[in-house]
Formats: C-alpha cells, sequence, structure tokens
C-alpha cells in the first residue's frame, strides 16, 4: 500500500477511535422535592448539589410546582439556579398532555404558571420538558405545542436517555425505611448498572437511526438514589469513557430540534425517531418497570 495511503488509513482509524470514545452526555433532573411534605427534601437536594459540585458539572433543574410546592421547594430550586445550574419548566400540574381531561390551553396556562414562578430566576432556559415525556396523542396537541413554542422562545427539551430511576427510588427507599443497608445498596449498585445499560441501548439505537452518535441528554429525578449515587453514578460513566458535559451544549447537538411525527408523541427522541424509521421491537412506555423487576425480583432484591 503507498505510504499515503497508509497514513490516511492510520488517520481514519484514529478517529474512529477517538470518536467511539466521545459519547457525550448532559445530566437533568427533573421534578424538583417538597420539604413541606418530604422532610428529607434539604439533604437530598443539597447531596446532589455538592455531587455535582465534587463532579465541577453543571447540570439543568426542571422543576414542576406539583412536586416542589409553593413554600420551601422554591427556595431549594433557588439555590440550584444560584450554583449555576440550568433551569427549565416542567409545568405547574405536572399532568401528561396525553391525558383526555387536559386541553391544549389548559397546559399552556400550565407553563405560563411555572414561568410567572421561575422566569425571575438566575440562569433560567425557555426549554420545555414535557411531564412523562407525553408530548400529545393528537395531531392537533403535539403540533399546537410546537406552534405555541416557536412563537414564544420557547423549546422543547427532549432527552435521548431515559431510565426508570422512579422505579429504583421507590425499591431503594423502601429498604431504608425498614434499615435494610445491605439489599438498598445493592439496588443502587444495580440501578448504576442499569444507567450503564440503558445508556449503551440508546447509544445504540442513535447510531443505527441516526447514523452518528449524539450528544446525549439523560433524565434523572430528583430523589433519593440519586441524591445517595451521584458521585457513584458519574464515576461509572466516565469509567465507560463518557465524557459529562453542561446540558445547555448537548441541547446544540441538531437531535434535540428535530420533531418527529409519532403519536403518541414523546418518549425518548432517539425512541421517537426510531419507531418514525419503523425500528422494530421497540417496547412502549419506552421505559417503565416490566423489564426491571424481574431482574431485582430474580436478586432477590425486591422489598
Ligand atoms: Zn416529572
Amino acid at each position: 500500500m503507498p505510504l499515503l495511503l497508509r497514513i490516511l488509513k492510520l488517520l481514519t482509524l484514529s478517529a474512529a477511535f477517538l470518536m467511539a470514545g466521545a459519547q457525550q452526555l448532559g445530566l437533568t433532573f427533573d421534578d424538583g422535592l417538597n420539604p413541606d411534605t418530604e422532610p428529607h427534601a434539604p439533604r437530598w437536594s443539597a447531596q446532589i448539589l455538592a455531587g455535582l459540585r465534587q463532579a465541577e458539572l453543571t447540570a439543568m433543574a426542571f422543576p414542576s410546582l406539583a412536586r416542589t410546592g409553593e413554600g420551601q421547594g422554591l427556595a431549594l430550586i433557588r439555590q440550584w439556579a444560584e450554583a449555576g445550574h440550568a433551569i427549565g419548566n416542567h409545568t405547574a400540574s405536572h399532568r401528561s398532555l396525553s391525558l383526555p381531561s387536559i386541553t391544549l390551553a389548559g397546559f399552556i396556562a400550565d407553563v405560563d404558571r411555572t414561568d410567572a414562578v421561575f422566569g425571575s430566576y438566575p440562569n433560567r432556559v425557555p426549554l420545555l420538558r414535557f411531564p412523562y415525556l407525553k408530548e400529545g396523542n393528537s395531531v392537533e396537541r403535539r403540533d399546537g405545542m410546537r406552534a405555541w413554542m416557536q412563537a414564544h422562545g420557547y423549546r422543547a427539551a427532549p432527552v435521548s436517555i431515559d431510565a426508570s430511576d422512579g422505579y429504583y427510588d421507590q425499591v431503594y427507599a423502601a429498604h431504608i425505611a425498614k434499615g435494610d443497608t445491605d439489599r438498598a445498596s445493592r439496588v443502587k449498585r444495580a440501578y448504576i448498572q442499569h444507567l450503564l445499560d440503558r445508556a449503551s441501548y440508546y447509544e445504540a439505537l442513535a447510531v443505527t437511526t441516526l447514523g452518528r452518535s449524539p450528544a446525549h441528554v439523560l433524565r434523572l429525578h430528583t430523589n433519593q438514589i440519586n441524591a445517595d449515587a451521584l458521585g457513584e453514578i458519574v464515576a461509572a460513566f466516565r469509567a465507560r469513557d463518557w465524557t459529562l458535559v453542561n446540558p445547555c451544549i448537548a441541547f446544540d447537538d441538531p437531535l434535540y430540534a428535530r420533531q418527529p411525527e409519532t403519536l403518541p408523541a414523546g418518549e425518548t427522541i432517539v425512541w421517537a425517531l426510531a419507531r418514525q424509521a419503523g425500528h422494530a421491537g421497540l417496547r412502549y412506555p419506552a421505559e417503565d418497570s416490566t423489564d426491571e423487576a424481574p431482574v431485582l425480583c430474580a436478586q432477590g432484591l425486591l422489598p
């Protein structure tokens, strides 16, 4: 092989190697916590903020007034904002846009009401995280929200990677409540492995569907298991060569401006685009406890 061709081949292989280890990941945290109903809320929120600070990471929070309440929970979100994390919108009442009982106008009013509370916070961003990742079960709702967002300087904030952190949190909390720290810690280990597995799954689905590895956005929640595990989660991703980035940078990836035409609309953006492309074997909803519970049961980890 001529020298020039050999050099070109070497450069191509090197670029492919660098790309293979270059998956980017931004962390987002949905909901917020309410100290008026959950006495541990200030500690869990502080633990997550400390974990982010120690890992030198900037994240993005999507608070919903239904989850924060309108008392001390707002002060917790202000702490996130003042620590430099971006604050998006997750609606006031945390209702799915696919619910028959909500109208498009009612959903928009929910977005507006959240803005009236968080709009003046530092680092507020006009990004909307749909509750339950449900973006409407009709063309009228799906496209109505897209038109409203475009007219009001808003963007949707989809995720590329979702995982059942709420389900793992319930199982973890049940063991903690019973004082079973051994099984709680085994659930935490299983949860971290689950996050890594779901990230690999969505990365592979993205490469198949888009033909490239996008900057990923992971959805987590402000809950107990993430408060206790955040440092280990970040270390586990970094050990697998993921580069953690500011989600504001991840959202610049053109993937997040795509508007799949699937109905019901929503789930992860990678899942929706794969479904639109006719990818077989996609479960709906994309993430729940159907596959997770048997795995924990087999390890004797269900309460
Ligand atoms: Zn939520």
